[in-house]
């Protein structure tokens, strides 16, 4: 609607008639309104004006009727203002006073050129009219919800068209899908159907009859039999068949008396079809789910294969796109439809969705050629992916759109494959499993994306690289682990102490080799390992290194070989263990003065200094400046803020990095903050703080509240 032209058009009449109405139905508990109306043309358009004044007789609404669209000028602002909205709304009639009718037509004329306006559209569109009504609100009602109806179709068509396009990009299936269906998608789907009466059998797979014995035995010419023991062949159990038996091992078939009912003998059995094409000059890959059935309902000699497609998936390089077959409820008929937001709740059929996994049709390199996922490996992961879970003999349900989604991030991750790491691959993709339930390594997080190597990726020299692929031919991410942490301590490694490192046993005790790596700086890789070999029964390389630890702290000198290598370790060990506590408890006396001498001076010295500007005795706080320098903080200190990620995602936390001005750059304390408090502060191997520290973290509280309550105040003046 031209509302410029709408605009033009003389402005509404107050006539006496309008007056003198707006005074008979003026009330104090309703607002009443009364409406005149004239017929126009704008533009050539048929329009109809309603005129609608409020009980004081002032206009208050002006609104436009056309063939294809309604819309209302605001009459009481001097500024225009349009609404879209349908009167009924606008004036809040219906739901505030929803018995008696408060809108009234000025004259006879005035609702009659409504109500023929009115029915001229019905006419005209097909509406259906009911002259049971008679209040010009429902007239009006009439007209505006048909128009909505219209304009809620017309945004349907265009998002129908929009997915109809999206789909006529994709090929039909390929010729060779039907007959694979039968050939290796229900491969595993047989059955062997019994007439103990008759003495007969038969297998849905090779198509051959036997001979059933009384004693239980399947016999046939060509290869011998198969005996069931004394209870027989038994229905819905395990069944084997001689002939096939012969030809595939593993086979797995189900006995069927052919006396039984067949009323749920569908099989189904879920296939998908990658289909790669260009959608508006960007490359595309559909993931195809198709549900093949095999119904033995009406014979068992003859099933009928059958097969119907559920789900697709559109990959594209930046983005992934889920559709479903259901239910169009504008068009009301099945059709693709963006798939729905299934509910934790939703447990599914096997016919709905593929609950026990998918075959693929053809994945080889070949069908993904010249697509973006073109390098993406998918068969060679997939078979990495079952080797290294045997338990499962079929892959997830959604593994392909899974592996397709990570490599859209993870573009490295073919590296891997490439080069036949296979382990790694899987372990970057699923995350590392620690000892505890709940920790896990994010692996792909400390990838670098950027690096053109393996070794790049990894974050390992090139020389180690050789080192860990000299060590094997398949490592897992613990063989690069041990590197980078050698890496992070600056201690160097040589490949015959890696070696020996990667054979370390975790003995309870997780990561166990990053002790090795620490104490071999005071001694030899060589001579810790012997020693810790001959420890007694009842001590363990933990008890051992807590012994070193100890031993540090009280000040010894660690190179000697007297005190790294005690004779008797176990009377050693206790020694150590009290002389340690009662130095402890000493130097906690002595932290607790030195922390409130230092809290005193700090708060004296940052009077007027904001949280984030803190700056004492060497130390400041930061926010961190990407997620991935959260996980990087973590593996540096050895902590678990790397599992965070989420959490400072969704702004549930906070975390700080405190850092040394000296060392700006290095990983030193990881402050959570939450709630108005700091939830815990932690140091390398999750430490806790020194005097200075906690001091500096005090500070850092005190200022933050401070802060937060000025935020509020803020808030409340505004
Ligand atoms: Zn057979």
């Amino acid at each position: 609607m031209n509302k410029r032209e709408l605009r033009k058009l003389p402005a509404p009449k107050v006539t006496k008639k309008i007056q003198d109405l707006a005074e008979a139905v003026r009330n104090k508990r309703t607002r009443e309104y009364i409406i005149s109306v004239f017929r126009t043309e704008v533009e050539g358009a048929d329009t109809l004006v309603l005129d609608v004044f409020d009980d004081k007789a002032a206009p208050f609404m002006r609104a436009f009727f056309q063939e294809d669209d309604y819309i209302t000028l605001n009459m009481q602002s001097k500024k225009t203002s349009w609404k879209t909205g349908a009167l009924d709304s606008i004036l809040e009639y219906r739901w505030m006073y929803p018995v008696k009718s408060h809108v009234h037509m000025a004259t006879k004329k005035d609702r009659k050129l409504l109500y023929d306006w009115v029915d001229e559209y019905c006419r005209n569109h097909k509406v259906k009219t009911h002259y049971t009504f008679n209040d010009p609100e429902d007239i009006i009602d009439k007209y505006q919800e048909d128009i909505k109806h219209r304009r809620l179709m017309i945004k349907a068509q265009r998002k129908r068209d929009w997915l109809d396009n999206r789909m006529s990009f994709f090929k039909e299936l390929p010729e060779g899908f039907e007959p694979w269906i039968d050939e290796i998608a229900m491969y595993n789907h047989n059955y062997i159907f019994y007439d103990k009466k008759k003495g007969y059998a038969y297998c849905t797979r090779c198509q051959n009859d036997f001979k059933l014995h009384k004693d239980g035995e399947l016999q046939m010419k060509k290869c011998g039999w198969v005996s069931y023991g004394p209870q027989g062949i038994k229905h819905n159990k395990d069944a084997v068949c001689p002939f096939c038996m012969s030809k595939d091992i593993g086979v797995k078939t189900v006995a069927k008396s052919i006396g039984y009912s067949r009323q749920q003998l569908v099989e189904a059995q879920w296939a998908i079809v990658i289909q790669p094409t260009e959608i508006e000059e960007k490359s595309a890959v559909m993931v195809r789910y198709i549900c093949c059935t095999k119904d033995y309902r009406e014979s068992f000699v003859d099933p009928k294969l059958g097969y119907y497609e559920m789900y697709r998936s559109i990959h594209f390089e930046d983005h992934c796109e889920n559709y479903e077959w259901g239910w169009d409820i504008h068009f009301h008929k099945d059709d693709w439809i963006p798939e729905r937001q299934k509910g934790w709740y939703w447990s599914p059929s096997k016919f709905q969705a593929p609950v026990d996994g998918v075959i693929p049709y053809d994945i080889s390199d070949e069908v993904l050629k010249g697509s973006w996922l073109q390098y993406s490996c998918c068969e060679r992961f997939a078979k990495a992916y079952l080797e290294l879970h045997r338990d499962k003999n079929s892959l997830g349900p959604w593994f392909f759109d899974q592996w397709f989604n990570f490599y859209r991030d993870h573009k490295s991750i073919e590296k891997f494959i490439k080069i036949g790491w296979d382990k790694m691959a899987v372990e970057i993709v699923d995350g590392r499993e620690e000892d505890s339930p709940y920790l896990r390594t994010e692996i792909k997080n400390l990838l670098n994306e950027e690096g053109r190597t393996v070794a790049e990726v990894i974050g390992v020299s090139r020389e180690q690289f050789l080192m860990i692929r000299n060590a094997s031919d398949n490592p897992i991410w613990r063989d690069v682990e041990i590197l980078r942490y050698a890496n992070q301590q600056e201690i160097p490694v040589s490949e015959k102490e890696y070696r020996e490192l990667r054979y370390i046993h975790d003995n309870g005790r997780s990561k166990l080799y990053q002790e090795y790596i620490d104490w071999k700086d005071c001694t030899t890789l060589h001579k810790l390992k012997k020693y810790t070999d001959s420890l007694p029964n009842n001590a363990k390389p933990g008890d051992y290194f807590e012994y070193l630890e100890w031993t540090k702290e009280l000040g010894y000198d660690m190179r000697n070989e007297f005190n790294l290598y005690p004779k008797d370790f176990i009377k050693k060990h206790n020694e150590r263990s009290k002389e340690y506590m009662k130095q402890k408890n000493k130097a906690q006396r002595e932290a607790a003065k030195e922390f409130n001498r230092l809290l005193r001076k700090y708060r004296q010295d940052t009077k007027d200094v904001e949280a984030l500007n803190m700056n004492i005795d060497g130390l400041f706080i930061r926010l961190p400046e990407s997620l991935k320098e959260l996980s990087i903080e973590g593996e540096n200190l050895h902590h678990c803020v790397g599992t965070y990620r989420e959490k400072v995602m969704n702004g549930e936390t906070t975390i700080f990095f405190i850092r040394k001005i000296s060392a700006p750059n290095k990983s030193y304390y990881t402050l959570e903050w939450k709630d108005s408090r700091v939830v815990q502060c932690r140091g390398m191997k999750n430490c806790d703080m020194t005097p200075q520290v906690k001091a500096f973290v005090e500070m850092f509280k005190e200022k933050m509240v401070e802060y937060e309550k000025s935020l509020m105040k803020v808030r409340r003046a505004g």
